[in-house]
């Protein structure tokens, strides 16, 4: 080993297997799919996690199948609740002490109709409740333990239904639009205290929410619907490669990242773009 790469090698290794090391994060929607899998990618870089849910049973056993109390929690968080958004910011502070990552990640999509004529409003406000102004909740009570701080991480899941079109329903598609244009805004009013933040806007991801939105099961099948269109075939993702631009996100990797999107569809976009 040179004298060069001696000074190198703990470095590296320090970036590749604690990335969190020290690190609070809060994910919404954890108790599922892309959620789960940050939740055990975070407490495996050596972050503490708290899980925010409404599925209780799915969100304890995902807790004790990754980690103990000193280093995973269940709380359950109903984010389009006002009082519940507040009471598990405010227990992760107590429980791990800070607060350094908020992954906004909660969400719902009703049936894969885009039609207006099929447009069911009962659908359209849940749609905003939980996909847009649940992410509003979890900003604030974030931004509100994160400016004395001086800095923080809030991370939103949007979708590649916000850069293209005609993919999702009307409301599940303005609502991750909206997303994106809050981080840009949000990463303006939070900047000057040390707060990034950032969207990430992934297209198709086998979770539950996918299989029961679209009735696919099989992967296979999947890929056959979506990929063909891609630039970069398979892009049917699993839950873990989403999760792994929520690490980088949450990490001092990016520390210079504020108010994008981070995009992850294969090259979908880019064929088929909308918004720009
Ligand atoms: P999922 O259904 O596996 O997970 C979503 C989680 O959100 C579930 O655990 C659910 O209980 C939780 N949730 C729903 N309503 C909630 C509420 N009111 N309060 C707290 N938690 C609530 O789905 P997923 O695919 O992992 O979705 C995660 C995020 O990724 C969502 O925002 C979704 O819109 C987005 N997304 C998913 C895909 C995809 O193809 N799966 C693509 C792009 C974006």
């Amino acid at each position: 080993m040179t004298e060069n790469s001696s000074l190198i090698a703990p470095t590296a290794k320090r970036l590749r297997f604690c990335r969190l090391e020290g690190k609070v994060a809060l994910i919404t929607g954890g108790a599922s799919g892309i959620g789960a899998s940050a939740a055990r990618l975070f407490v495996g870089h050596g972050g503490k996690v708290v899980i925010a849910d409404i599925q209780d049973n799915l969100g304890a056993a995902l807790c004790k199948n990754i980690g103990n109390q000193d280093t995973i929690s269940f709380i359950h968080c109903d984010v389009t609740s006002d009082s519940d958004v507040k009471n598990v910011v405010d227990s992760a502070v107590a429980k791990y002490g800070k607060l350094d990552i908020m992954f906004s990640n909660a969400g719902i999509e009703f049936s894969p109709d885009p039609r207006i004529v099929a447009l069911d409003m009962e659908e359209v406000k849940k749609t905003f409740d939980v996909n847009l102004f649940g992410a509003f909740l979890c900003a604030k009570h974030a931004a509100r333990v994160m400016i004395p701080a001086k800095k923080g991480s809030i991370i939103f899941t949007s979708s590649f239904a916000a850069v293209t079109s005609g993919l999702a329903p009307h409301a599940y598609t303005v609502a991750k639009y909206a997303l994106v244009g809050f981080a840009k805004n949000l990463c303006v009013d939070l900047g000057e205290h040390g707060i990034r933040v950032n969207c990430i806007s992934p297209a198709a991801v086998f979770t539950p929410m996918f299989r029961k939105v679209l009735g696919i099961t099989e992967k296979q099948k999947a890929e056959e619907l979506i990929s063909t269109v891609a630039p970069l075939k398979g892009v049917v993702m699993e839950p873990e490669n989403v999760a792994e631009a929520a690490l980088y996100l949450g990490s001092d990797e990016s520390k210079y990242m504020t108010g994008q999107n981070l995009v992850l569809d294969g090259g979908y976009s880019v064929t088929n773009p909308t918004f720009g």
